[in-house]
């Protein structure tokens, strides 16, 4: 007869093992010696037939208890080590990725930013949203009709020489193009306005334009612009006045003014161009404003009845005014930049600037 076998403490040392075991490797190491063909444990089953029946009925139970406890043990310690090996894999992975690109990794990048063009849009956006209006954009390729026919600008029309338009081959000629200012968006919103039953209109229209200009200090074939529309009962020059007014000091600043002087367009009735306070020498006069403190921004009037009639508005009952400004020279002007070029040339000494 073999020496009796202490269950209890080979389940406490086995227990210890596993507990202790770094890897799913030791699990298994440790639970072969335990549980497997050549361990005590078995060794023991083996010997129950010399037992007598109540003997080998009680201690063939503690085996098999002992046995359950075990493989439950080590199948615990087989799921958490499994879990933290996949965790420990994991990780290993996206480190070398790390260590494959040293350089990269440490570099610090450098960021980009907005183009001053663009920052100077969103700055017009946000003034024009605080005094209350929207903001609308139209498509860049249009036709005669809203870029010029519902303008009062009529085919032959002697005020077309203010526009050097770009023409697309689509078409007849001349009845596809570039738009040459913002406007034809403030005909596409009336005529929207009229569609759905018509009820007023605050807008800004700001927008890419075309005019076959050569390159200069002041001038680029690509621009900036945005105008404003406004159409409601009883809107009067005044209101047009304060608007520009209110406009101006919030955008420029307090010391910066606006003033009218009366000009021609085709649109609008009466017509006047706007001038600020000339943002170098704050009104005193220099070179820039000729010594007069005044620089001109932009042109703005009272809607001409024959637009309202182009797109179908009683004239009677509404009025309304519009203005426009370059967003490009409004750039110039706030930042002094002595060359409108300098915008387009994309030499990030100068865009770096802003
Ligand atoms: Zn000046």
């Amino acid at each position: 007869m073999t020496a009796p076998l202490d269950v209890d403490a080979l389940v406490a040392e086995a227990s210890a093992a596993l507990a202790s075991a770094g890897t799913t490797d030791e699990v298994r190491q440790v639970t072969t010696a335990a549980l497997g063909k050549r361990s005590p444990l078995v060794a023991a089953h083996r010997s129950l037939g010399g037992l007598d029946p109540d003997e080998r009925r009680a201690l063939g139970r503690r085996l098999d208890d002992a046995r359950r406890t075990l493989e439950a043990i080590a199948d615990d310690r087989r799921r958490a080590l499994e879990a933290a090996e996949l965790e420990a894999a994991l990780l290993a992975e996206r480190l070398d990725l790390g260590e494959e690109l040293p350089d990269r990794a440490r570099s610090p990048l450098s960021r980009g930013a907005l183009h001053l063009v663009t920052t100077t849009r969103d700055a017009l956006e946000d003034t024009f949203v605080g005094m209350g209006f929207e903001v609308v954009e139209g498509p860049e390729v249009e036709t005669d009709w809203y870029n010029f026919g519902a303008l009062n600008i009529p085919p032959a029309h002697p005020a077309r020489g203010m526009w050097d338009t770009f023409y697309l081959a689509v078409g007849e000629p001349e009845t596809v193009l570039l738009r040459a200012h913002t406007s034809p968006v403030q005909v596409r919103l009336m005529e929207a306005a009229v569609a759905a039953g018509m009820s007023p209109i605050h807008a800004v229209m700001p927008g890419r334009c075309y005019r076959r200009d050569t390159p200069d200090a002041r001038h680029l074939p690509v621009f900036h612009q945005v105008e404003g529309l406004v159409v409601d009962e009883g809107i009067t020059f005044a209101d047009l006045a304060g608007t520009i007014e209110t406009f101006t000091t919030a955008y420029f600043g307090p010391e910066i003014h606006s003033r009218l002087r009366p000009a021609f367009f085709p649109f609008t009735e009466p017509s006047a161009e706007f001038e600020i306070t000339c943002t170098l020498c704050r009104g005193t006069g220099c070179r820039t404003c000729s010594g007069t403190g005044w620089i001109e921004l932009g042109g703005c009037g009272m809607v001409d009845p024959a637009v309202f009639d182009a797109v179908g508005i009683d004239g009677e009952r509404w009025t309304g005014f519009a203005f426009g400004f370059g967003i490009d020279r409004c750039a110039q002007m706030r930042h002094q930049i002595a060359d409108m070029r300098s915008l387009v040339e994309n030499d990030v000494r100068f865009l770096r600037q802003f």
